[in-house]
């Protein structure tokens, strides 16, 4: 597969300009705390631009406006050589029930709303094909994190 090198800044900037219409009206505190100077990736940046909006759709439809916060960030992990990049909110969390299943195709709490259940089933697909990993922290009624590890290109110093 053709891989090229990337920034992921760039790629979390490309993301959120893309949503930059849907933040601005769900209208929480939006917070980007993006380290600079990170080491490249190999991969594919519309591939990862795609991890990114569907976790912050996720950061948006958990939490209510104003009163609470979604934060992105990306620093580098020197004790795993990764390059991790976080997706925090301070909404609903989610129940131990719940979190089992969150990866598996089809599965939503969403009904109401019409969810399709794929957004994070799509995100791990991806992240595990850039040979990444995806994890969640999570406590009801507090918040939540998605954390993603992506390796360095050997390239990169
Ligand atoms: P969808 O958003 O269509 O329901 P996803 O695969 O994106 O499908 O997410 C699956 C489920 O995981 C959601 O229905 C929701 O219950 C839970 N979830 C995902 N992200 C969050 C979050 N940031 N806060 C609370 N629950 C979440
Ligand atoms: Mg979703």
């Amino acid at each position: 597969t053709l891989r090229d090198d990337v920034e992921i800044n760039q790629v979390i900037r490309d993301g959120l300009t893309m949503m930059a219409n849907e933040i601005r009206k769900h209208g929480e505190q939006f917070r980007l705390e993006l380290t600079d100077q990170l080491p490249l990736l190999r991969g594919r940046g519309p591939r990862l631009e795609q991890v990114i909006i569907n976790l912050v759709m996720n950061a948006l439809e958990a939490t209510h406006g104003m009163q609470e916060e979604v934060i992105v960030a990306s620093r580098f992990n020197a004790d795993t050589s990764m390059v991790e990049v976080t997706v925090s909110d301070t909404g609903c969390g989610i129940e131990p029930d719940t979190l089992k299943h969150l990866f598996e195709p089809f599965f939503t709490t969403k009904y109401a709303a019409g969810g399709t259940g794929l957004g994070l089933a799509i995100c791990q697909s991806i992240i595990e094909e850039h040979m990444g990993s995806i994890r969640v922290d999570s406590s009801p009624g507090i918040g939540t994190t998605f954390t993603v590890s992506l390796p360095v290109s050997r390239k990169a110093k």
